[in-house]
């Protein structure tokens, strides 16, 4: 290791120490003194500037570690893999004979649900070896289907032609198998998301920090190829915009999702976390620098109102394409151009805050995860975890026993828990699945569990 690597090592292990002696005093004068509030807020701000200090140089521990350019390339390794794996599967030589899997893109939602659909249809594909064929006639984006906006998901291959399709769950090995929606499928596969592949899953673990949304990343990447017509709106309406980094990207979903499916969250939620971001990013550079924030929304009030409460932040974001989002005009062509524009550039600022509840916030992510080496660390979303609708279980593993002795359940090490969310105080809540109690979970006793299936590992694709 180099000598800045050991000396930043020590730094944060003895700066954690620092952190707790700093909060044990204090709390102890604390009992003792009046003004309480007034306190509390001081040493609140400095507790959080010692952790902004902590993370900032845990960051720049993996950029001097001496591995930096081996993940670049690894990560760049394994995507063209995927790439090239996909690329065989929906281009087989002889496409009459081969045994393919029929996906119907009339799923009545927005589009990023519709996304996660194929998406959802493509890993069937790659597990079953089959080739996906997409029908998309009628589709609501555009009547004429999804290869006059996209390029096809296949060069050679985009018929069943008069082979009838089996509708899963199958009881014998039909050539042709028309899928269901995910939420609704009989006879779940275990490859369903957040499944990865087995083969490929000892590589990534070790650049990625979410393999899982990863994987599904490497899915869209493939999947998601705006055809010329598409690509020169998106790229005209981008050149207008003077998008430069640094640049949070915050994502707000407003309208007909607050009080059915996502609570509303007021700007100052998401704007916390990007001042938080900020002034973490100030304790490695200069500090008067531009603080951008790329607003995307389907609420056509919102970048007014964040320009006008927050002027000491620079504003990117177009208040027509939200406008065109708003409910009554969103499932038309032009709103599709402004919602490919808005994950585009969410995908390409350096952090993300959003709500996970929304298929938008995690199409953005996912994106992110795609276009660099590890984005697992650069988001907050303000409600829900990670997640892909229509998912088998996601369970943690506990790495630590917990006594349980506050409203917390009981675990030992190895224990798996089924997750139901992470509440941000430290705690989440979750199923014991040896006990099966339910309850508060200390999260830093538990570790994702990722789950490997044993996938086709496509050896005649070459390397
Ligand atoms: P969800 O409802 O948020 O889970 O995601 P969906 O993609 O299924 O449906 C939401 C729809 O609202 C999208 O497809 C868009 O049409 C619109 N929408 C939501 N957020 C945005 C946004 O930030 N920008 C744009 N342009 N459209 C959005």
């Amino acid at each position: 290791p180099t000598e800045e690597y050991e000396n930043l090592r020590r730094r944060i292990y003895s700066n954690t120490k620092e952190l707790y002696y700093y909060v044990e005093h204090e709390l102890g004068k604390f009992m003792q003194e009046e003004n309480k509030e007034e306190r509390l807020q001081v040493i609140l701000d400095q507790v959080s500037d010692r952790k902004r200090s902590l993370l900032s140089d845990q960051q720049r521990l993996q950029e001097v570690d001496g591995y930096h350019e081996w993940r670049i390339a690894e990560a760049a390794n394994v995507s063209d893999l995927i790439q090239r794996r996909l690329k065989h599967l929906q281009n087989p030589p002889d496409c009459k004979e081969a045994r393919k899997v029929i996906c119907n893109l009339n799923k009545g939602c927005g589009f990023g649900c519709q996304l996660h659909h194929i998406v959802y249809c493509l890993i069937f594909a790659y597990a079953s070896e089959r080739t996906l064929i997409l029908n998309s006639k009628g589709w609501r984006y555009n009547n004429k289907g999804w290869e006059y906006v996209f390029h096809p998901i296949s060069d050679t291959c985009v018929s069943a032609f008069d082979d009838k399709a089996v509708q899963w769950p199958v009881t014998y090995d039909a050539k042709v198998i028309s899928l269901p929606f995910i939420d609704s499928m009989a006879q779940r596969p275990k490859f369903l998301p957040l499944a990865i592949p087995k083969d490929l899953a000892h590589r990534i673990v070790r650049f990625n920090g979410d393999p899982a949304s990863w994987w599904i990343g490497q899915m869209l990447k493939y999947i998601l190829k705006p055809k010329t017509a598409m690509q020169k709106a998106i790229n005209d309406t981008i050149a207008k915009m003077n998008f430069k980094t640094p640049i949070v990207g915050v994502h707000i979903r407003r309208t007909d999702k607050v009080g059915t499916e996502a609570a509303f969250h007021h700007i100052q939620e998401y704007m916390a976390h990007v001042k938080d971001y900020y002034d973490q990013l100030d304790m490695s550079r200069s500090t008067d620098a531009v603080r951008r924030v790329y607003l995307a929304t389907d609420d056509a009030n919102v970048l007014e109102d964040a320009r006008a409460k927050y002027p000491d932040y620079t504003f990117l974001g177009d208040a027509s394409i939200a406008k065109t989002a708003a409910t009554h005009r969103r499932y038309t062509p032009l709103s599709l151009t402004g919602l490919l524009v808005d994950l585009h550039m969410l995908s390409m600022c350096d952090y993300l805050v959003c709500t996970f509840s929304s298929q938008v916030g995690r199409v953005a992510y996912e994106m992110m995860q795609a276009n660099r080496v590890d984005a697992s660390d650069s988001f907050f979303s303000l409600d829900d975890i990670y997640y892909f609708g229509g998912q088998n279980a996601h369970d943690r593993v506990a790495v630590m026993d917990n006594a349980g002795t506050n409203q917390d359940v009981v675990f030992l090490v190895g224990d798996m828990i089924g997750i139901a969310g992470n509440h941000w105080n430290g705690y989440g809540r979750g199923t014991n699945k040896r006990t099966n109690v339910n309850g508060l979970i200390p999260w830093y006793k538990t570790a994702d569990h990722l789950v490997l299936y044993p996938f086709p590992e496509y050896k005649h694709v070459p390397l």
